[in-house]
């Protein structure tokens, strides 16, 4: 199969009736990386994926292939192997027939096809002598995430397209299985484009992500560029910036934005936000941050906020409280400590200015993707 150089996609549009599922959507992609389409359900990414593989018809656009427009050209002349979410196995042929499926109408030697099946079942650490007799309905859901792949990727294809492979699995093997992909796109260089709503998925496989938002591109870049640097509240929200101060600008200072909370408390903060050069005083604005950001063993940090302690959970690495502003008892935060905290307890906390991101004011509407703080939560004993 011909390797991926360039896989370039021009403005791609996929309507169905009058819903607008794909609009404009352009990306470049270089062979051999891994790119993640990410965002919320319903945004558009397994259309996207859809209309790479040939599965979709485009209403509109191009997708051109090393230089050659592909958007016509059937899925099975494309030489793309995708991966289903329901992982789309046939349950009444074994392992093996799984696997030699796809090569059935391909010529090569009995000897040939064998060693192809055995390297596929290698590669995803599939032991043919031992799962090779058995049929998908015997395997585990993690075992037939592996044959899916090794069924894919038994036919060599130049570009690798999974539709939420993970989400059918729980989190052990979610965790697991993600090595085994990261270890495989590795070992093979290939072109991979990956569909998921997990933002740490993304974050640990990609080189590039793709946040999308209905049917359009919000922001491309590497994982620590959308991690670090959102461009956009949404983004912002997706990746977890959960808390949020409303805020009034009172104008720029160094390299920092100054701004000043409605009880008149004054903190420093950046904006990775693109429009931010026409920003006047006056402006509402919302000052987002991580709640990891937030911390309360943090002395000297120029920016210092305080309240009492509503939750605690217990989130692993640290414990993560709610905390409701001395000055703002309408406004919680949530702010991470090494030590648990007790409930009612008086609690300062800081963050550096340049984790204090600065968005255009909105209006908070309903559950966001970005929180964090669960129905789990217990509140702690006074
Ligand atoms: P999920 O994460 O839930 O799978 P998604 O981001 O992959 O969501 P798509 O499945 O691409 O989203 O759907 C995008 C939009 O297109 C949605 O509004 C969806 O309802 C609509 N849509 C998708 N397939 C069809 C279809 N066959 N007929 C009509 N509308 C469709």
């Amino acid at each position: 199969m011909q390797a991926i150089e360039t896989l370039e996609i021009r403005g791609m549009c996929r309507d169905f009736g009058t819903t607008a599922a794909l609009q404009n959507f352009s990306l470049d992609i270089r062979g051999g990386t891994f790119v993640t389409l990410l965002g919320p359900s319903g945004c558009g990414k397994s259309t996207a994926l859809n209309c790479l593989a040939g599965l979709l018809e485009l209403t509109d656009g191009e997708i051109i292939l090393n230089g050659k427009p592909i958007q016509d050209t059937p899925p099975e002349k494309r030489g793309f192997g995708m991966v289903f979410q329901n992982y789309a196995l046939f349950p009444h042929l074994n392992v093996i027939s799984n696997v030699s499926y796809g090569l059935d109408n391909k010529p090569m030697p009995r000897s040939e096809r064998d060693l192809r099946v055995r390297w596929a079942l290698d590669l995803v650490h599939l032991d043919m002598d031992e799962f090779g007799r058995r049929f998908p309905g015997q395997l585990s859901g993690g075992q037939q995430q592996r044959l899916a792949i090794a069924r894919t990727i038994v036919l060599e294809p130049s570009l690798l397209l999974l539709d939420e492979p993970l989400s059918n699995l729980d989190a052990k093997l979610r965790g697991e299985m993600r090595i085994e992909i990261k270890r495989l796109h590795k070992e093979l260089a290939l072109t991979t484009v990956y569909v998921t709503h997990d933002q740490s998925e993304a974050m640990s496989l990609s080189d590039v992500v793709v946040v999308m938002r209905k049917g359009q591109i919000e922001q491309v870049g590497t994982p620590q560029d959308i991690y670090n640097c959102p461009r956009s509240l949404y983004v912002a929200d997706f990746m977890g910036y959960a808390n949020r101060i409303p805020v009034t600008l009172v104008g720029p200072e160094g390299n920092e934005w100054l701004v000043e909370t409605e009880t008149g408390h004054r903190l420093h903060g950046i904006s990775t936000f693109d429009g931010s050069a026409d920003w006047k005083p006056g402006e509402r604005l919302l000052a987002c941050s991580k709640p990891e950001d937030m911390q309360v063993e943090a002395p000297g940090t120029a920016n210092r906020l305080s309240g009492s302690v509503h939750l605690v959970e217990f989130v692993g690495q640290a414990y993560e409280s709610v905390v409701r502003l001395d000055d703002n008892d309408n406004l919680q935060l949530l702010v991470q400590s090494q030590n648990t905290l007790t409930q009612e307890s008086p609690v300062s906390f800081g963050i550096r200015p340049g984790r204090l991101l600065l968005f255009p004011y909105e209006a908070p509407s309903g559950k966001r993707s970005g929180q964090r703080l669960s129905a789990v939560s217990t509140a702690v004993s006074a």
